[in-house]
């Protein structure tokens, strides 16, 4: 493992770029869909420790260990903050390098990390729409006389197929300009919902 100085942004890079689920599953420990996966840091039977979406951590609700993705790999395998931060710009090859970078090479990286936020966002912003979305048509599923009742009985598993799709393979949703659509038009549909 080579030796480097990181600085305070790459620390923030590198939580921005490798999610906390993505983090967790990679070294073993799969997130369900109730988002718990198995504690590495006590004797877990039962998944008890949390992973909270948007890269906002970890936290175990047995042992109360908690903290963020670079917290998560110093511990998962006895490093320092510094040492776990460089593990996972190997483990994932972040475009993350401190040393000899061209102005031209920090340029390309600081673009890269820049379209790679705006991809998370989106994501998040989907995210948000289809649950939303698949509320509506879960209360409107529930009560025949409903004037929104057969739509919601026609789209219900198609739209939680939609969410599961986004959670497992959030990049191909991003790249796929079918499903870019299909979220504008759930976000108009959630817009003129009560009209
Ligand atoms: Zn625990």
């Amino acid at each position: 493992m080579k030796s480097c100085h990181l600085c305070k942004t790459d620390y923030e890079n590198i939580k921005g770029l490798v999610g906390m689920k993505t983090a967790a599953e990679f070294y073993g420990y799969p997130v369900g869909r109730n988002g718990c996966c198995i504690c590495p840091f006590h004797q877990d039977r039962r998944p008890s420790m949390r992973i909270y979406p948007h890269n906002r951590g970890y936290y175990c609700f047995s042992c109360g260990s908690g903290g963020d993705v670079i917290t998560f790999v110093s511990r998962l395998f006895g490093l320092n903050n510094e040492q776990a931060a460089v593990k996972l710009i190997e483990d994932f090859s972040l475009p993350i390098q401190t040393e000899g970078l061209t102005y031209r090479e920090r340029r390309e990286r600081e673009k890269k990390i820049r379209l790679q936020k705006k991809q998370d966002q989106w994501i998040a912003q989907a995210e948000d729409a289809l649950r939303i979305y698949w509320i509506l048509l879960c209360e409107a599923s529930r009560n025949f006389a409903d004037p929104n009742f057969d739509e919601a009985l026609m789209r219900l598993s198609y739209i939680e197929y939609r969410i599961k799709c986004l959670q497992d393979n959030p990049g191909e949703f991003y790249e796929d300009r079918e499903a870019v659509r299909m979220i504008g038009k759930i976000r108009e549909r959630i817009n003129s919902w009560y009209d």
